[in-house]
């Protein structure tokens, strides 16, 4: 890979369900160390188009490359294995367990046991979860929780993140947080993907911005220029 190719590259990808076409051609490209919002009205292919770069859900057709490999035949596993980690928007913590033993899980299969302590007390002030360390994970608050969620999709350093809809669900502090803690991992160089529906947790994160409508690519820019665009009001609003 050089310098200037993108880390993640699309062409044509297409996704059929049946009679349904969630992805209609999707050429998009992220440059290494990026961080990337994609936005859209419910249905336009945002998740889809998580699941196939993950390596989830196969494309009826079009290719993804990664680094300038094509990636596209590989599985989930192999995909992480190249440094890819997506946080869903249904997490998957160990309610039961302490915010501790959440990130000794994944850190384990990354680290020797004796820097795991330091690992997790790194993670967690990283993730404004410090002091929380022996908390039963049921006890945080939902913000947390996501956070926590985070914590556990990075514990292996991947070099691209993905985060579908990291604010759902979250109060307006919360957001902020979250927007604060995604600028901090994205200044350490990690690439990020984020979808979002909170324009103004969007407008907080002030990055180069997609927009999906449809199964296309409607618009990219700035967030300034999308949130200037008429044509992304409309859609939004649905009359386009
Ligand atoms: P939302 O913002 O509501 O989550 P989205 O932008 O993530 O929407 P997708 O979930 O990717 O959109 O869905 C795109 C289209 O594909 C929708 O019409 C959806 O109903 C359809 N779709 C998604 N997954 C499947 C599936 N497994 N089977 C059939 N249709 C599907």
């Amino acid at each position: 890979m050089t310098d200037n190719e993108p880390i993640i590259d699309t062409s044509g990808l297409v996704k059929q369900y049946g009679g349904i076409a969630a992805l209609q051609g999707v050429d998009f490209s992220v440059d290494r160390g990026e961080l990337h919002c994609i936005i859209g009205p419910n249905g336009a292919g945002k998740s889809t188009f998580f699941k196939l770069l993950m390596g989830i859900e196969r494309p009826t057709a079009g290719a993804i490359h990664y680094k300038g490999r094509d990636v596209t035949s590989l599985g989930s596993f192999e995909r992480a294995r190249l440094g890819f980690s997506v946080k869903f928007q249904n997490i998957r913590v160990y309610p039961d367990l302490t915010v501790y033993h959440n990130l000794f899980i994944p850190l384990r299969r990354h680290h020797r046991m004796k820097k795991i302590p330091g690992q997790v007390a790194e993670l967690l002030g990283e993730l404004r979860l410090s002091g929380t360390e022996n908390e039963t994970v049921s006890n945080l608050s939902h913000g947390q929780i996501q956070w926590l969620a985070i914590g556990m999709s990075i514990a292996a350093e991947p070099e691209v993140l993905l985060l579908d809809e990291p604010t759902a669900g979250m109060s307006d502090d919360e957001t902020r947080e979250t927007a604060e803690i995604i600028r901090r991992l994205s200044a350490t160089g990690m690439t990020i993907l984020v979808i979002e529906h909170d324009m103004a947790f969007i407008r907080d994160l002030n990055t180069r911005t997609t927009v999906l409508h449809y199964g296309r690519l409607f618009a990219q820019g700035t967030f300034s220029e999308i949130e200037a665009n008429e044509e992304v009001h409309q859609i939004y609003l649905g009359t386009l």
